[in-house]
This record gives C-alpha cells, structure tokens and sequence, in this order.
C-alpha cells in the first residue's frame, strides 16, 4: 500500500518523559509505516522550553492557530523540584497554561471505551465527555478571613468613579468572605466552543448551573448559552439530529449516573474540575482519558489527560522494563490525524485514523494489555505486555485490518 499523502501540516509539540519516549514509538511503529507524516515539529520538551525562554511553546500555539490542528505530548509543569533538576532559568509556566491563553478555548475530556473494562456505573454504555469551563470564578477569586464584628460589602466602581454597593453580611463575630469574577467574553467563548464540539461529535450537550440559588452569577451563564443557542446553533443542531439540553446542576449529576452516556457535559470551571475526577475514575483510568482543546474560532489541540508518567521514565533510564498504557497518547494523534483528514478531504487519513484506534481497542479486547488496564479488566485471559510490544501488538492488529 502506498502511504498516506498529508496536505497541510500538522502542528506536533513534543513533550517530556516516558510520553516522549512512547511519542517517538507511536510515530516509527504505528504512523510512519502508514502515512507520509506532514508535521511542523515544535519541541516542548523542558530543555528546550528553556533554551528558548519558552518562546517555542508561544510559537507552537501560534502556528495551531495558523494551522488549525495540533497533538501535543504531555510536558513538565516545573515545580521547585523540576527547576533543580533541569538547571532551569525560571519556573516556567504550565505550557497548556499558556496554549490555552492564547487559543482561549475549552477542553473537552472523553474515556475510551473497552469491552472488557467495565465502567463502575453499569449503565453506562457509551463515552460521557466533560467540558470545564476553564476560566474565572473559584479559580480567580480572593477571599478575606473576617476577625470581628462588622459589615462586608461588595463594591463596583464603574469607569465613571460611580460606585454600586451591596451588603454581604453584618457579621456578628468572626467568619470568611470571598469575592468571585467572570466575564461575558469567557462566558460566549465556552458557549460557542460546547456548541461546535457537539456539532463535530454529532452528540447531545447537556449544560447544568445552579440558577436557582444564584440568580445573577449562575443565570447569566445560562441566558448566555441559551441566547447563543437560539441565535447561531438551533437550526444546525437540528439538522445534525442533536439536543441542547439545560437542567439545574443536582438534577444533572441524578441524570447522568442513571443514563446510558453518549453526549458532552457542559460544566462551570468548578464543577469541571470535580465532576472530570469522578467520570474519568468511574470510566477506570486517567491512562484511557483524551482530551482535546476547542478554540471558538474552530482551532483544536489533542493531548492525552494524563502526565509524563515520570515513575515509569526513571524505571526506563535504569534500563528496567516499563508497561506504560500508550492509548491516550495513540487517540491524541487519531484524533488530529482525522481532524486534518477531514479539513483537507483526504479519506484516506480518515480512515487510517479510525483503523488505527479499531486496533487500539482490539488489542486490549483480546487480552494484551499493559499492567495498569489488567488490574482492571474482566478478561479470563489476559497477557501484560512492556510498553513496546504493546505499541508492536496494535501494529500487527492494525496490518491485519488492512488485509482484509
Ligand atoms: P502522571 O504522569 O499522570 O502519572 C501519575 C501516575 O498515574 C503514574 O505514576 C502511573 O501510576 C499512572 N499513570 C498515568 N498515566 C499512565 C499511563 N499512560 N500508563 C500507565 N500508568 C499511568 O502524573 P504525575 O506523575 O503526577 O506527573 C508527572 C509530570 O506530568 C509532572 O511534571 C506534571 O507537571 C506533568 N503533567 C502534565 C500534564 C500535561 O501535559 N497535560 C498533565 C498532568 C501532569 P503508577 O506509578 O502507579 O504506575
Ligand atoms: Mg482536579
């Protein structure tokens, strides 16, 4: 078979760790063999995030918006620890941090789903995928513990110098007060983002607040998203045979441990961050989670949602045998090689995307596996494969899809 001509380039960050060593295997075992690989390679590796003062990871979102697709490999947030151990000139900054500024999207977060790999809620039989809302409130708040009696207000003081005041307490003694933001432009951008991932999916979107309680905070939130949905989405969700559907937060979590999955999550930044924890944990394992940035100008970044497995690495640099799960990684560039299939009309990537993470699954739903997965499956017979012959049993799995 001749190998797989790619169009536009697509945007690859390479990354940290044992996900570096597993980025360079995925590419020489699963993707080269197949596709005549087109990439503007940006290397977001800490050493050289250093060495450049971390322009490279400006210029890598950049060029993702330039290009419209990027994969990422999982990176180094440097802590204390990381600025010691690389010599490096400054604790640089969370690189999503920063490609998420500057691409101001939403992420999306989806299990892959395995016969075999039971999720903990039994109902579930199709991917639930989150989207948190990734700026503002809890996480850009302050707060101020309150030592006495007295009056805390909140105070608005518009451009004019023309002041707004509101009583928050008449505090009888001690307690705790915080202040909390958001902003119309995040707000719209989430919106219009939830809205064009359902419409790529071709899934339900489910968006819950508590606007009952909070009914200027929350309720904005939701007009926003309603106001957007009658104005730019309806016809086409419609026409895509897809719902948006918008219920009070509590009756959300009831609803979506008794359905059966199958569409996207909308969630505030808060309830994101919790509710991801709980639906990555009840699908079984971060090493199975994707996870995939939407700008609302349509850009997209896929990464996989868990670490540089930095446990793993250094067993890897003794020499010793490592069986690190690699699916998360291997859906990261499916899911950019598909997407880029589909924006230059090139079937061919399409469908090689979609053979290749078939042969992902298979392999697992055959019983090879790495040690992660095995504790967690419900195969009789089940063979724990190193990180390697992993990537080596989906390649052969993925040539016998082709034969045929
Ligand atoms: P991690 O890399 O997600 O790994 C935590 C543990 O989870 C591992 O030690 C391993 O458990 C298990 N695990 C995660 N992914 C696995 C996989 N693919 N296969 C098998 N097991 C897997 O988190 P971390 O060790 O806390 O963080 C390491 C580095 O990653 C940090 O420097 C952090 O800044 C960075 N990080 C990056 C991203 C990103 O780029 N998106 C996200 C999170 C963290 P066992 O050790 O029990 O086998
Ligand atoms: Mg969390």
């Amino acid at each position: 078979m001749a190998k797989i001509i790619m169009k536009t380039p697509l945007v690859e960050m390479d990354g940290d760790e044992m996900t570096r060593v597993i980025w360079k295997w995925i590419k020489e075992i699963l993707l080269e063999p197949y596709v005549e690989l087109k990439t503007e390679y940006y290397d977001l590796g800490l050493e050289y995030r250093d060495k450049t003062n971390d322009q490279v990871t400006i210029d890598s979102a950049e060029a993702t918006k330039k290009y419209g697709v990027a994969v990422k490999c999982a990176t180094i947030t440097p802590n204390a620890a990381r600025v010691k151990e690389y010599n490096l000139k400054e604790m640089w900054k969370s690189p999503n941090g920063t490609i998420r500024a500057i691409l101001d999207g939403t992420v999306f977060r989806e299990p892959i789903i395995v016969n075999g790999i039971e999720p903990f809620v039994k109902t579930w039989k199709k991917p639930i995928a989150i989207a948190r809302h990734a700026y503002g409130d809890v996480y850009k708040n302050v707060e101020m513990a309150i030592s006495g009696p007295g009056k805390a207000e909140i105070v608005f003081t518009d451009a004019n110098g023309n002041e707004t005041r509101k009583t928050i307490h008449d505090f009888t003694g001690c307690g705790v007060i915080m202040g909390m933001h958001n902003t119309r432009k995040s707000i719209e951008s989430f919106a219009r983002s939830c809205f064009n991932y359902a419409l790529d999916k071709k899934m339900d979107l489910w968006f819950a607040t508590k606007d009952t309680i909070s009914k200027i905070y929350d309720h904005t939130f939701k007009d926003i998203f309603q106001d957007i949905f009658d104005a730019e989405y309806k016809e086409k969700f419609k026409e895509a045979n897809i719902e948006y559907f918008y219920t009070l937060i509590d009756d959300a979590v009831a609803r979506v441990v008794r359905s059966e999955g199958g569409f996207i999550w909308a969630c505030k930044n808060y309830d994101g961050d919790v509710m991801s924890d709980m639906v990555a944990s009840a699908f079984g394992s971060l090493a199975m989670m994707t996870s995939v940035l939407v700008s609302p100008d349509g850009c997209f970044e896929y990464e996989a949602a868990h670490g540089t497995v930095q446990r793993h690495y250094y067993m890897h640099l003794e020499g010793k045998e490592t069986s690190t799960n690699s699916m998360a990684t291997i859906f990261a560039w499916t899911g950019a090689l598909k997407k880029r299939g589909q924006l230059d009309n090139i079937p061919e990537l399409v469908e090689f995307s979609e053979k290749l993470e078939k042969a992902s699954k298979m392999t697992i739903e055959k019983g090879v596996m790495t040690k992660d997965l095995a504790a967690l499956s419900t195969l009789e017979d089940k063979k724990i494969v190193n990180t390697k012959e992993f990537l080596l049993a989906i390649r052969k799995n993925l040539d016998e899809l082709y034969e045929v």
